[in-house]
C-alpha cells in the first residue's frame, strides 16, 4: 500500500482515485468533497494540531491567479510536527481549441496506524505516529522503551557510541552512551503506563548509586511520565554540588528528540516522482532539472506509477474519509 492517496483528472477523463475510477458513490463524494477547488489549505494538522505551513510555487501565474496557456502552479501544506503533507497542482497546456487543456494533480500523505504493543525499532513512521499521539509512549513494553530510547540518542548523537545494556541485574543502567573523548554517561529509561504520571525522585536515587557504583560523574534519566517531581529537579541540583552531572528527559523532550529520525522534506520523494518541476519549485536547492524549460515527464509518469490494488478506504491509513 503507498504511504499517500492521489487524486487526479488528467485531459478529458473522470476523476480518478490511486489510478482508477472511484468505485463507490460514498469514495466519489469523498474525493470531490477534498479535490480542486474545494480544497482549502488547514491553518491546523489535521492530525497533531500543529500549526500548518504552506507554501505557493507558480509559474506565469496572472496577477488574479486565472487560470490560461501555460500556467501552472500547486500549493504544498505540510506540518512540521508529525510530518503530514498535502499539496494541489494545476497545469494548463496549451491547447488548439481556444482553452487551455487542464491536468489536476493533488497528493496526500496517509499516516500509519499501530496496533497494539509498538514496536522496539524507531523508524519516521513510528516517529510520525508518536508526534501524532504523545499517550502511545506508553504502549512500548519497558524493554521495546531502552532500545528505542538508545536508538534515539544514537540519532541525537551521532558521535557517541550507544549501548543498550539493559538486563535484569544491571544495576539500573539501560543505555550507555560514550561521548567521542567525553564521558561515559549512564541511561535509567523509565516506561511509565500513565501518559500524566509525575516521575519520582527514587528513579534519579537509583541512578545516582549507579553512577557511584560505576565510577563515573554523568547520568540521564529518561521517562515516559509527564513530568519530573519537584524534588527529583531539586536533587539534580544537589548532586551537582557534589560534581555529579544530571540530565532529566520527560516525555516532551523525548518528542522533541524525534526530528533527526524525522524526514525534513517528507512530500519531497512523491512530489519529485510525479511533477520534479514542482518539486524544483519548492526545493530549488534538492532538485536538480535540465535546463530545457518545460517540464513534462510527470505526464507519462502518471500513467504507469500507480498500484492498482490500492483500494482507498476509509481506514486510518487513508487520508480520504479522515476516520481518525
Ligand atoms: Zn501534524
Amino acid at each position: 500500500m503507498k504511504a499517500y492517496d492521489r487524486l487526479e483528472i488528467t485531459i478529458g477523463r473522470d476523476l480518478l482515485i490511486n489510478g482508477d475510477p472511484p468505485v463507490t458513490d460514498l469514495q466519489l463524494d469523498q474525493a470531490e468533497a477534498r479535490f480542486l477547488d474545494n480544497w482549502e489549505a488547514p491553518s491546523m494538522c489535521e492530525y497533531c494540531g500543529a500549526p500548518i505551513q504552506e507554501q505557493f510555487w507558480g509559474r506565469e501565474v496572472d496577477e488574479n491567479w486565472e487560470i490560461w496557456d501555460g500556467n501552472k502552479w500547486a500549493i504544498l501544506i505540510n506540518c512540521e510536527n508529525c510530518r503530514f503533507w498535502e499539496w494541489y497542482r494545476r497545469d494548463c497546456i496549451p491547447s488548439n481549441l481556444g482553452h487551455p487543456d487542464e491536468n489536476h494533480l493533488q497528493c496526500a500523505s496517509k499516516l500509519r496506524a499501530f496496533e497494539g504493543d509498538l514496536p522496539d525499532v524507531i523508524n519516521w513512521e513510528l516517529a510520525q505516529y508518536l508526534r501524532r499521539r504523545p499517550n502511545a509512549w506508553c504502549r512500548f513494553t519497558p524493554a521495546g522503551l531502552e532500545q528505542v530510547v538508545a536508538d534515539i540518542l544514537r540519532a541525537n548523537y551521532r558521535e557517541a557510541e550507544v549501548i543498550h545494556v539493559g538486563r535484569p541485574g544491571d544495576g539500573g543502567v539501560d543505555v550507555l552512551l560514550i561521548d567521542s573523548g567525553g564521558p561515559t554517561w549512564l541511561v535509567q529509561v523509565k516506561r511509565r503506563s500513565k501518559p500524566e504520571s509525575v516521575e519520582s525522585v527514587e528513579t534519579l536515587r537509583n541512578l545516582l548509586g549507579a553512577i557511584v557504583l560505576h565510577g563515573t560523574l554523568h547520568g540521564l534519566v529518561v521517562s515516559t511520565a509527564d513530568r519530573f517531581s519537584t524534588r527529583t529537579r531539586a536533587a539534580v541540583t544537589t548532586a551537582r554540588q557534589f560534581g555529579y552531572e544530571i540530565r532529566l528527559a520527560d516525555r516532551g523532550v523525548l518528542e522533541r528528540m524525534l526530528d533527526p529520525v524525522l524526514p525534513e522534506l517528507a512530500w519531497l520523494d512523491v512530489m519529485k516522482h510525479l511533477d520534479p518541476e514542482a518539486a524544483a519549485g519548492f526545493a530549488p536547492d534538492q532538485v536538480e532539472l535540465p535546463p530545457s524549460g518545460r517540464d513534462t515527464s510527470y505526464v507519462g509518469a502518471q500513467l504507469s506509477l500507480w498500484d492498482s490494488d490500492n483500494a482507498v478506504v476509509p481506514t486510518e491509513r487513508s487520508v480520504l474519509g479522515r476516520s481518525t
